[in-house]
This record gives C-alpha cells, structure tokens and sequence, in this order.
C-alpha cells in the first residue's frame, strides 16, 4: 500500500510540471510575429527541452504503471494465498467476494462462489449462530467472532472460527461485511483430546477410593477426587481454591502447612502418619503421601496428595497384636516348656518355662539351635529327631538332658510338625520334665514294700499274739494250779519237787509268750519317763560281758537329751538284742557304737518312713563294724523267726522283740547295711510330753485278804476256776459268770452282795466293754477290774477310761491279783 501512495504521488508531481510549463507560456500570433529570431530561437529551444521533459516524464509514468501493476499482483496473492478466508458478503448474505483460501476452505470454484449464499456453507445447527454473528456486527460496528462448524461443497465439514465487521458500500451505507473464515479443526482435535484427557483423570481419579487433591504452591485446592469431596464433607464448590485451614481444624491445618512448605522447600515424596477429622467429626489415622509436581522445565507447580485411611488397619493391626498378646500370655502360661523350631532347626518361638528350663533368656536362644548350647554328640540326637519329626509328622521321646547348672533332667519331649499356609515347616515340641515325678515313682515304689512290709509285721504280730494269748491263758492254769498246790505242799512231799519242776517249766514257757506278746505290742510293759542316756550307760555293763571281749563298745551320748516314754527293762532287751546281732556279725572283731541324739522329725522325713510321725524324738542308734546283710535279708529281719544263724543259735525273735518294743513306744526303727561294711540301726523314741508321766507302782505288801463277794467274769472254765481259787483262799465270796450277759443278769439279781467285778475283756456274746456300760448303767460307782493278758494296749486303756476302777494281768499273778483287789476295793 505505501509503494502504492508513493508511486501515486509521483506521477501527479509529473503531471504538474507538464501543465506549469504549458499554461505558463500563452503565445498569440502577434506575440509571436513580433518575435525576434533569436527569440524564437531560445522558444524552439525550450520547446525542444519541454518536449524532452515529457517524453522523460511519459517514461516515468509507464515506469510507475508497470510498478502499480506489479504491486496489484503481490496485493492480489497476498490477498488470495492468506492463510485464512477473505470474503465479502453483501447484505442479504451473498458472497461477493473470495480470496482463494476460502475457496479452497469451502471447497468450490471461485466464480461458483460468488453470488452464492454463504449460509449455504454452514452447518445446519450453527445457522441461527451465524445469523446472529452478523447481526452483532451490523449493530455493533464493531468485529464479533464466533466458531461453528461449515460443511463444504463434498459435504465434508469442518470447525472454522469466523470474524466478520461491517463495512460500507459504495453508497456509504453499512450494509456488507467483511468476514474472515479461520480452520480451527485442528486446534478443536487439539481441544477434545486436551477435554479427554482431563475426562480420564477425572475418571481415574474419581475411581481412586483413597482420598486425593493437588495444590497449587499457595497451598489452594485446585483439583480432588470425589473421596476428597465425601472425606471431608464438602462439595467441589466448597473446596476448590481453598486452602487446609478452610477445611481443618486450625491446629492439624498448621501441621500440614508446614508439611507442604516443607515439602515445597526441597521437592521428592514425603510420607508420614497422621490424624484428621472427617465429615462426621470422627479422628481417623491416616497415612499422607504426597509429592511435588512440576512443568516441562522441572519449574514445581505444586504439591499432589494422597490419604490413605489406616484406621481400620491399625484396628486389625491392634486386634493382631491383642490376639498375639493374648495368645503369648496363654503359652507363657504352659508350664511345660513349649518351643518352636523353623526348618533350619533354630528356635523361633519359646515360652517362658522354656527359657527357666534352659536357663536362658529368649533373646539368647531364639535364632540358635541345639548346637549353640548343647555337646555335638546331643545336639546331633536332637537334630536326627527333629528330622525325624520333618519326614513322619511326629516323634515322642525320653531323654536325659543336662541343664545349665549341671542337674540331669529326665524329660519327655513331644515334637510335632506344623506347616503355615505358605508351606513353611515348622517343629513345635513340648517338653514334661517328669524328674520330680519318676523320683516321686521311686518314692512311692519304696513307700509302698515299706508298707507291705509293716502290714506283714502287723498280720505276723496279730497272729503270733493270738496264739500266744491263747497260750497265755493255758499256762496261766498251769501257772495258778502248780502254785496252788505248792503252796498247800510241805517242801518234803515227794512231789513238791516235781510240782516245783512243772511250775518252772511253765515260767519259761510264759516268758517265750511274753516275748512273742512283746512283738505284737501285746505284752506287758511298764513305761514311765527316764533318760535315755541313763539307761545305756547302766546296760553297758551287761553288754560288755555279754559280747566278746575283740569287740570295742563306744559310746557317743549327746548331752541334755530330753526324756522318753520308756521300760528300762525294755530297753536293756533292745540294747542287749543289737548288740548280740552286731557281735555275731563282727566274729573277728571291730566296734560297736551306741550314740544318742535329740532330732525334731518333718513332714517330709515321715512321708517317707512309715509309721513315723512328725515331732521332736530321741534317736537311739546301733552301729557295727560287721559283715553287714544283703538287700533281701534287709527286708525281712524285722519278722519273727527270720534268722540267716544255724539251728540253735538264732532263734529270730531278737529284732522282733525290739521292733514290738518301740512301736509299742510310738516310735520306729530303721536299719541301713551294707555287705562287708556293717549295719546301723536307728531307733526314734518320741519325746515324752509333760503330761504324760505315768505313776511308777510300788509293791511288795504281803498278800491282801478280804470277805467281800467278787464276781468273777470270764469265758474259760479254767481262768474262772483259778481267779476263784485264788480269791476264795485268801477270804473273799466268789460268783462266776461264763460271759457279759449272764455278768449282768447275775449282777442285777445279787447287786446289793457284790463289791466287786473281775471282767475279761475277749468274751464271746457280750465282750468286757459292753458289759461294763450295762452295768455302769446300773450302778453309776460299781466297781470293775479289767482283766486282760494284753498290757494295758488300746483297747483296754479305753475300757479303763469309760469308768473301770483298775487292771489286772493275766495269767493271775496271784500276788499282784489280790493286791489290785485289795486297792480297788478300799478305795472309796
Ligand atoms: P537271730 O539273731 O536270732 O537270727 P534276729 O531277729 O536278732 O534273729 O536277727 C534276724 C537276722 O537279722 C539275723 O539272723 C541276721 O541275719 C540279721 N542281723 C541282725 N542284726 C544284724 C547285724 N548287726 N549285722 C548283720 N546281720 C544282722
Ligand atoms: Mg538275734
């Protein structure tokens, strides 16, 4: 366009200088006849120079026109080959005028084109758009743009954006526009996969349940999932473009500021734990994962989070470890010693009783194995067993196992496999340290051949007293009888020597009877308080001359011994019975201890040995330097007529004697022997209590006489006939009864006669006990004297308690008989 003006510009300057030239010099004929020739000369001249000038000037304008054109042409192909449509439309909307991109944009021959409707070229429903378009621009007079999709001639469309302005026409009126068509197909593919792109996210997002935002690097919200929305209760609206202290409380908002600044400061991934409020004001623990993002420059633009929601899964986490807890206090509750080895053999679990058990702590033992604690040749065993375990699924063994503190265990160890879902092996075994319970077997074992053996010595005892009571009795008859009759024999009759003979015969015989009675703590005994070293020493003599003089008698006598219960004729028989054992056990010699000790007896000491009961005791022992025994006589010396001696010279009474004698006492006896060492015997004699002192009988008065009337009870005919025989010679009336019932039924119809009643304990029918009820029911004083070839045992010491007056022992000793008579009689 300048070049237009400029070149416009100089031709009219050309123009000008012709016409100044021509107007300027106005010749008429007399001008010119009065011309001179030289005027006319210098005219020619001039006309010659003018004619010059214009045919230079004629050459400039061509010279210009030809430039004009050129500049047409360039306007012309900058005006056809713009990259956007020019059209002309007139008022009724016709095309009057196309550049040759809108052509091709519409695809249709120019000279088509023109006088063509453009509407024709626009969707159809984009028309209303379009008129509206042009109406704008008529009103406003100003450009109005606007994007509608125009079909071209073959039908295929495209997106244009149009710009149109009104322009006048040649009458000055505003009626035609001026309209630019631009493609913006490309920029509209651009566009919608740009929108698809922001659709997927939104959908991706949107599918994420886990709560997630981005943030601008003020901190404002400028995008989120739907989680994000509902997590905290708010709409899109609500959030978007505002910061964490619109939506949390101010306190966690001011956390997560200084996280994001944080974050911002020095860009990467940041994670931490934290606690938020939800819509329904419910603190959930959340995990925060968030991370920078940035443009292509790596410029950071702002911050993308995540909210993982953990509290369901520290609440299981919590349960887990509830479950584990609860499932550690039950195993650490097993008191047998529970492991669990992995496949490698290590530990992986134990419970307490199994660290007590080894003796060490958990952190020491969990991750070894058997090697780590045991000698290679056990831990071997162990190994083979566990393998054992892998390949049959399961193994019991006993084992002896060799603690830290060097005490042998015998355990049992159950080894179970086990395999966890994910196929891993594992050993889980228990162990039962069954030491205390096999000692406690042993204990039992010995505890019960203890009893066997007592039960053995209680029934030998029940049967040998039985006998021997019965045998009693027969040489009480033969006792009384013979004395009887010696008594009425003059020492010169022929056959008091005889009688005499008779009557020692059976003495002997009621000593061997007293003996046995002994053993079955049925014999006579007459304890009361003494000492104990006392006593030894006062047998001592008689010891010495018993045993052989090779054989060394020491005495050990612990000082201040408390006093026993005790007959020290009893006790000089067991002293003398040990001591005659320990030197037949010692033909070559040795020595011969005897040692007295105060000891206090334990529950746990009395478990063991039977018959023993706890409490303070005197302990009496024996020992000898002899050929000891073997076991098995061991448990049989205490039995009557056990002997290992040659006929004669044992008779096997001696230990039995002893053993009735100190049960007889309360108390026990043990004896430890070992062949070719020798053999100790230990006696216990209960303490005797305060209370338990016992009168000492003094006797010796001449033989008590009396006129009273005794009824005389007893169930052999002999005894009856000896007691009568014997109270009727020094005086007294005598009724007899065969047993309870008649005592009674004689009792009641002579009651105001008798003073007197000798019962028998052993009858048949009604027994002595019975009977000294009835006949306390009758006579709350009546006087009764138990008669009984037992020493005053259990039985009779009770019938004594009910409310007898005496004891009388049997066989009758006709002095002590009539003596006992005489006491009870003159008591009041
Ligand atoms: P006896 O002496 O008549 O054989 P005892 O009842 O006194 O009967 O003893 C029984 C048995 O106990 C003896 O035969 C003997 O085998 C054994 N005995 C007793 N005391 C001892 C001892 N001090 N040393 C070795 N053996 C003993
Ligand atoms: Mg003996």
């Amino acid at each position: 366009m300048a070049d237009e003006k400029n070149s416009e510009g100089k031709i009219s300057g050309l123009r000008t200088r012709a016409e100044e030239t021509l107007s300027s010099r106005q010749f008429d004929k007399e001008e010119v006849s009065a011309l001179s020739p030289e005027e006319i000369q210098r005219l020619v001249h001039e006309l010659r120079v003018h004619q010059i000038e214009l045919e230079m000037q004629n050459e400039d304008l061509r010279q210009a026109q030809v430039n004009l054109e050129e500049l047409k042409d360039r306007y012309l192909d900058l005006y056809d080959f713009a990259p956007v449509g020019y059209l002309t439309l007139n008022d009724k909307g016709f095309i009057l005028e196309a550049n040759l991109t809108a052509v091709r944009l519409l695809g249709e021959e120019r000279q088509n084109l023109i006088e063509t409707f453009f509407s024709r070229f626009v969707s159809q429903e984009d028309g209303d758009t379009f008129h509206l378009h042009l109406q704008q621009a008529l009103e406003t007079q100003s450009k109005q743009t606007c994007e509608i999709k125009l079909v071209r001639k073959d039908g295929t469309d495209f997106y244009a954006q149009i710009e149109s302005v009104a322009v006048q026409d040649e009458s000055g009126q505003f009626n035609r526009w001026r309209t630019i068509v631009l493609d913006i197909s490309e920029r509209k593919r651009v566009e919608e996969s740009l929108h698809e792109a922001y659709e997927f996210r939104d959908t991706l997002m949107n599918a994420i349940p886990a709560p997630l935002f981005y943030k601008d690097t003020d901190g404002r919200y400028i995008g989120f999932n739907k989680s994000f929305e509902k997590f905290y209760g708010k709409t899109q609206e609500e959030l978007m473009g505002k910061s964490v202290f619109d939506i949390a409380p101010r306190d966690l908002a001011e956390v997560y500021h200084a996280q994001d600044v944080e974050l911002l400061r020095s860009p990467g991934i940041q994670v931490y734990d934290s606690q938020v409020k939800t819509a329904l004001g419910a603190f959930r623990d959340v995990v925060y994962h968030k991370s920078t993002f940035t443009d292509t420059q790596g410029h950071v633009l702002g911050l993308i989070g995540v909210i993982f929601d953990i509290t369901e899964r520290k609440k299981a986490e919590e349960a887990l470890k509830e479950a584990k807890d609860f499932l550690d206090r039950i195993i650490n509750s097993i008191t047998d010693p529970v492991f669990v080895k992995n496949q490698e053999h290590e530990w992986v679990l134990l419970n307490e009783a199994y660290c007590n058990f080894m003796g060490y702590s958990r952190e020491d033992l969990v991750g070894r194995s058997d090697y780590d604690f045991f000698p290679r040749s056990e831990a071997d065993v162990f190994w083979d067993k566990d393998e054992i375990v892998f390949r049959t699924g399961q193994d019991i063994n006993t084992e002896r196992f060799t603690d830290r503190n060097g005490v042998i265990h015998t355990i049992v160890t159950k080894k179970s496999l086990y395999a966890d879902p994910s196929g891993k092996r594992y050993i889980v075994g228990v162990i039962r340290d069954i030491t205390e319970i096999e000692r406690a077997d042993v204990d039992r074992r010995n505890l019960e051949s203890q009893l066997r053996q007592a039960q053995k010595m209680e029934a030998v005892g029940t049967l040998a007293g039985g006998i021997a009571h019965d045998f009693n009795n027969l040489l009480t008859v033969v006792l009384g009888f013979s004395e009887l009759l010696l008594l009425g024999k003059d020492e010169r009759d022929p056959s008091y020597a005889d009688l005499q003979k008779i009557n020692q015969a059976a003495r002997s015989g009621a000593d061997l009877t007293k003996r046995i009675l002994t053993f079955s703590r049925k014999g006579e005994s007459n304890p009361h308080p003494l000492n104990l070293n006392h006593e030894i020493k006062r047998a001592k003599k008689l010891l010495t001359r018993t045993i052989p003089k090779m054989i060394e008698v020491e005495l050990v006598l612990s000082d201040g011994l408390p006093a026993i219960n005790g007959d020290p004729t009893q006790i000089e028989q067991v002293l003398l019975n040990l001591a005659v054992n320990a030197g037949h056990a010692m033909p070559d010699g040795g020595r011969l201890i005897i040692e007295t000790q105060p000891v206090t007896l334990d529950e746990e000491y009395c478990r063991i040995i039977p018959g023993s009961k706890p409490g303070d005791y005197v302990m009496l022992s024996v020992s000898d330097t002899g050929h000891g025994m073997d076991h098995e006589t061991l448990t049989h010396i205490f039995e009557p007529f056990f002997t290992t001696k040659e006929i004669g010279k044992g008779t096997g009474l001696g230990l039995a004697m002893v053993y009735g004698i100190v049960t007889q006492q309360g108390g026990h006896i043990t004896c430890y022997s070992e062949p070719g060492v020798g053999t100790t015997f230990k006696i216990y004699l209960p303490v005797v209590s305060p209370e338990g002192k016992s009168e000492t009988t003094t006797d010796k008065p001449a033989l008590a006489t009396g006129t009273e009337t005794v009824l005389l009870v007893d169930d052999e005919e002999c005894i009856r006939d000896l007691g009568k025989r014997i109270l009727e010679r020094s005086g007294y009336t005598v009724l007899t009864a065969s047993n309870g019932k008649e005592a009674l039924h004689l009792y009641k119809k002579e009651r105001h006669k008798i003073s007197l009643v000798i019962l028998d304990l052993m009858m048949p029918e009604m027994g002595g006990k019975e009977c000294l009820k009835e006949l306390l029911r009758i006579h709350p004083n009546v006087k009764v004297l138990i008669a009984s070839g037992f020493a005053a045992d259990g039985q009779t010491r009770e019938t004594l308690a009910i409310k007898a007056k005496g004891f009388v022992g049997k066989p009758y000793n006709m002095r002590q008989m009539l003596q006992s008579v005489r006491k009870v009689l003159d008591a009041t």
